[in-house]
């Protein structure tokens, strides 16, 4: 259970309204940066460091508040799986009664290791092989994303050899600017993802002749870190009329409108100011209720069932990577200070300028300073923070990269044969390791000298 910042007692974030709960359950008590009732320089002198965290009461806090503002909606939340896959992630949002959302055979794998319901899965991407699709079919998912029409052919295919009727939807593209990085844009005709508007009702003509196919819904999905509701608005209200007419002349049950729902990276404050995370709003958050109100009005007189896939809004500001300072390096243009995460642990700000506060572990009472915060891999894009202000950190001072729980360890590499890295969760005040660090052995795992 979470503690009050200011008394330091438990807060039953169960007992509140879903809108009132903070960003995520990271604060400082007596000085030290705390993951609910977990004093986390005391969790890092046992797991060491590098390390991830993930607060459970903050994902949950996340979907029960999601879930809360479609209920106007008969909807399912399907989790993407993507976003944060680690097995004890996934247990926590199916016991919240989630689906998934997977792009390979491995999610599916982990979903159902974690005792997911693959009645409950979508399965979306744009290169399902045919080993894939016939994983899913066996194990009985709620239905594919199809990308493209050779894609509805071979699954057709696959389905009539196995005596099984595919249950599909039609990744369908609007065309319209998700206003985000354009490495996670994905609704634009520019991209790889999805049919064109003003292809989808022939593809569904021609997928309705195929007989293996059971054409079931509509699907479309934008792009990722949004932090405007437009956008969603704009991408639903394009779809209405066909999604009207695919529900009338095949009978579709259901409208995905993916995932995509931004979080707060960068709150504008002073670096390692936490008052805003204590806030249920934030000036620059989309947050559910923005969310539902500017989409239920547009989709509720479809009178159909409304998938929903958010991956990063339900993990990412829960959890941080931990790191200790190994060096501080002045020269006469910079200070460097150097940590032991590096870009193979979390590779955001390498990969689309993705902005992480820098916090210290242990408040320290120093003013801010200008500085660089760089990770030990031989690459100039192995940076945490540039040119930033943070307060100024000694070797062997420990920082936390907030909101790091999406899209964090699970793009980590072994590259600079670096073991990948535990993963904690924490649950009020108990926390366990979810994933062991990885040892030297098993970087060298299945190689072989001929
Ligand atoms: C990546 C992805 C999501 C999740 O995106 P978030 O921005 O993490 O919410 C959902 N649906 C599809 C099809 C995706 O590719």
């Amino acid at each position: 259970m979470a503690r009050s910042r200011k008394s330091g007692r438990p807060i039953d974030t169960k007992g509140r309204q879903p809108h009132f709960l903070p960003v995520h359950l990271f604060s400082y008590h007596d000085g030290v940066l705390h993951c609910e009732g977990v004093n986390l320089e005391e969790l890092a002198d046992q797991t060491g460091t590098p390390a991830y965290v993930y607060s459970a009461e903050t994902i949950r806090g996340n979907f029960r508040r999601l879930d809360a503002a479609l209920k106007p909606l008969d909807h399912l939340i399907c989790y993407a799986v993507k976003a944060n896959s680690n097995l004890a992630v996934l247990d926590l949002l199916r016991r919240e009664g989630a689906g998934f959302d997977i792009v390979s055979e491995g999610e599916l794998f982990r979903v159902q290791r974690a005792g997911g319901d693959p009645a409950k899965c979508t399965f979306a991407g744009v290169a399902k092989t045919a080993d894939e699709i016939t994983a899913a079919l066996r194990a009985g998912i709620h239905s594919f994303n199809v990308e493209s029409e050779p894609e509805l052919e071979r699954i057709n295919d696959i389905a009539g050899s196995l005596g099984l009727k595919a249950p599909i939807a039609v990744r369908v593209n609007p065309d319209v600017d998700a206003k985000t990085h354009k490495y996670i844009s994905t609704g634009k005709s520019l991209n790889k993802f999805g049919i064109g508007l003003d292809r989808a009702a022939e593809v569904y003509a021609r997928a309705a002749e195929l007989p293996h196919l059971h054409l079931r819904g509509v699907q479309t999905h934008i792009g990722s870190q949004i932090l405007e509701p437009e956008p969603f608005a704009e991408a639903a209200a394009k779809l209405v009329p066909l999604v009207e007419s695919l529900r009338d002349s095949y009978g579709i049950e259901f409208f995905s409108i993916g995932g995509g729902v931004g979080i707060v990276y960068d709150p504008a404050l002073a670096s390692g100011d936490p008052a805003w995370w204590q806030s249920a709003d934030h000036p620059r958050r989309i947050t559910p209720e923005d969310y539902a109100a500017a989409i239920v009005p547009i989709l509720q007189p479809l009178g159909l069932r409304i998938l929903f896939e958010p991956g990063r809004f339900m993990v990412g500001n829960a959890g941080v990577l931990l790191s200790t300072v190994q060096y501080v390096k002045t020269n006469p243009a910079k200070t460097f200070t150097i940590v032991d995460a590096g870009m193979n642990d979390l590779i955001r700000p390498a990969l689309y300028e993705g902005y992480h506060e820098v916090v210290p572990l242990r408040q320290t009472g120093r003013e801010p300073a200008v500085m660089d915060v760089v990770g030990p891999v031989c690459e100039s894009g192995d940076f945490f923070a540039q040119d930033r202000e943070v307060p100024p950190l000694a070797e062997n001072d420990r920082i936390a990269l907030m909101s790091a729980g999406a899209y964090g360890f699970v793009m980590a590499s072994n590259y600079n044969s670096r073991p990948l890295l535990p993963e904690v969760l924490v649950e009020g005040e108990k926390w366990t390791v979810v994933r062991q660090r990885q040892t030297l052995e098993d970087l060298v795992q299945g190689e072989s000298i001929p």
